[in-house]
C-alpha cells in the first residue's frame, strides 16, 4: 500500500528488537548457527527488512517455505544462504540453482531439481528432510533409505551437493511432551547415520523451530531455524517473552475516527452483541477484519491514549467499537492514539490470539496488507 502521509493505520516493527531477539536467541543455541525464519513475509513484519536485521544481529542464514518468497530477498539484495522448504511440479527450481537457493527435497523434488541442474551445468543445493514424526512434508522413515541412495547417486553424478539433512518438531511447545520430542530426535539421529551410510556428508543437521530453541538445548546440534522468536513472541501460553530476555517487535497502531455520545441500552455493532447498560461515550476504531484484525476476538484489550479498554460488540470488516465507560468527552477524542497492541502499552499478540481462540504465530502473521508496515 503507497503511503502519502501519516499512516492512519500502522503495523510499527522495531527492528531493534528484531536485532536483540536475533543475538539473544543466537547467544543461546552457540556454537549452532541461527536460521532466521522470514517466511510469510516476515511473520507479517515485513520480510526483506527483517532479514536484514537479522543478518546484521548474527544470522547466518534465511529460511523461508517457498522459493518465490526467497527470490524476493535476492531481488532486493540480500546474498546470505537461504533455504526454501515447499515445492510443488511448478516451483522454479532453476531459478532457485541459479540464485544459489537452498532446496529441501523430500523425495520426488530431487528430479526436477537434477534436471534443473544439468541444464544448468551447475550443482543444486540440497536439503534432504526426513518426517520424524509431524507427518507433513519430509520423506518417511521407509522411503529414506532409497531417497538418500538417489540423492547420493545425484550428488556422485555432480547434479546435486546435500549440504543439509533436517526435520520438524512436533510437540516441542508442549512441556509435558517431552519424551516424543525424544523420540524425533532419536529417529533424526539414526536418519543421518544412514545418510552418512550411503556416503552423505552434510554440513548442517537442523530440526529446532522455536519452542527446540527454548526448551531443548538437545535439539539445536549444527543450526536452528528461529521464527517465532525472532519477532518477540513465545510458543509457551504461560511463559511471556520476557522470561527469555526476547523483546515483541510489532505494535498494532491507529487513532480514534468518531467519539459519540449514546444512552443505555444503546446496541453497537452488527447483531447487538453488546449493548450499553448506561449512558456513555463509544470510540470508532478504524480497524477490522479487513486489516486481519480477527472477527472472532470479541472483548479483546486495546489502548487508547493509554488506557485500556476492550472491544465492545463484533469486529467489522474495517472497523470496531470501544464502550469508553464516561460521559466525558475529553476522554479518547478523535485523534487520541490507540494501541491494539505492542510494547507501548504492554497488550499482547498473545492476548489478542487468545480472545481470538488462536495463537500469535498466526495473529501477527494475518494483520492484513491494507496496514503499511514502518520500520523503526
Ligand atoms: N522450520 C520450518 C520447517 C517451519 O515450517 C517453521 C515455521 O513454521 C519454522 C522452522 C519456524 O518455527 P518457529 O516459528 O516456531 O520458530
Amino acid at each position: 500500500l503507497k503511503r502519502t502521509g501519516p499512516a492512519e493505520r500502522a503495523a510499527v516493527v522495531d527492528l531493534a528488537a528484531i536485532r536483540h531477539n536475533v543475538a539473544a536467541l543466537r547467544s543461546w543455541v552457540q556454537p549452532a548457527a541461527l536460521m532466521a525464519v522470514v517466511k510469510a513475509d516476515g511473520y507479517g513484519h515485513g520480510a526483506v527488512p527483517v532479514a536484514r536485521a537479522a543478518l546484521d544481529a548474527g544470522a547466518t542464514w534465511l529460511g523461508l517455505a517457498h522459493v518465490s518468497e526467497a527470490l524476493v530477498l535476492r531481488e532486493a539484495g540480500i546474498s546470505a544462504p537461504m533455504l526454501a522448504w515447499l515445492h510443488t511440479r511448478d516451483t522454479p527450481f532453476g531459478r532457485a540453482v541459479e540464485e544459489n537457493i537452498d532446496l529441501g527435497a523430500s523425495g520426488w523434488e530431487l528430479e526436477p531439481i537434477a534436471a534443473a541442474a544439468q541444464r544448468l551445468e551447475r550443482p543444486a543445493r540440497v536439503h534432504l528432510k526426513i518426517d520424524t514424526g509431524l507427518g507433513r512434508n519430509g520423506c518417511t522413515l521407509e522411503d529414506w533409505p532409497q531417497v538418500v541412495e538417489r540423492a547420493a547417486a545425484l550428488q556422485e553424478a555432480g547434479l546435486i551437493r546435500v549440504v543439509g539433512i533436517f526435520s520438524h518438531l512436533a510437540v516441542a511447545d508442549e512441556e509435558e511432551r517431552e519424551a516424543e520430542t525424544d523420540d524425533q530426535l532419536r529417529l533424526f539421529h539414526g536418519a543421518v547415520e544412514t545418510a552418512r551410510e550411503a556416503g552423505l556428508r552434510p554440513d548442517v543437521r537442523h530440526i529446532a523451530n522455536t519452542p527446540g530453541i527454548l526448551d531443548r538445548p538437545d535439539t539445536h546440534l549444527d543450526l536452528v531455524r528461529a521464527g517465532l522468536g525472532i519477532y518477540g513472541l513465545t510458543p509457551f501460553p504461560d511463559r511471556p517473552a520476557s522470561e527469555f530476555g526476547l523483546r515483541p517487535a510489532m505494535s498494532v497502531t491507529t487513532t480514534v475516527a468518531q467519539n459519540k455520545a449514546v444512552g443505555p441500552g444503546h446496541g453497537v455493532s452488527y447483531g447487538y452483541r453488546y449493548r450499553t447498560t448506561a449512558a456513555t461515550r463509544l470510540a470508532l476504531i478504524p480497524l477490522g477484519y479487513g486489516d486481519g484484525v480477527p472477527r472472532p476476538a470479541l472483548e479483546a484489550p486495546v489502548s487508547i491514549g493509554g488506557q485500556r479498554y476492550a472491544v465492545a460488540g463484533r469486529i467489522a470488516m474495517d472497523q470496531f467499537v470501544v464502550d469508553l465507560g464516561t460521559e466525558d468527552p475529553a476522554v479518547a477524542p478523535v485523534g487520541a492514539a490507540v494501541e491494539l497492541f505492542g510494547p507501548k502499552s504492554g497488550i499482547t499478540a498473545d492476548e489478542w490470539a487468545s480472545a481470538a481462540g488462536t495463537i500469535n504465530y498466526e495473529l501477527v502473521t494475518r494483520i492484513g496488507s491494507r496496514v503499511p508496515r514502518i520500520h523503526v
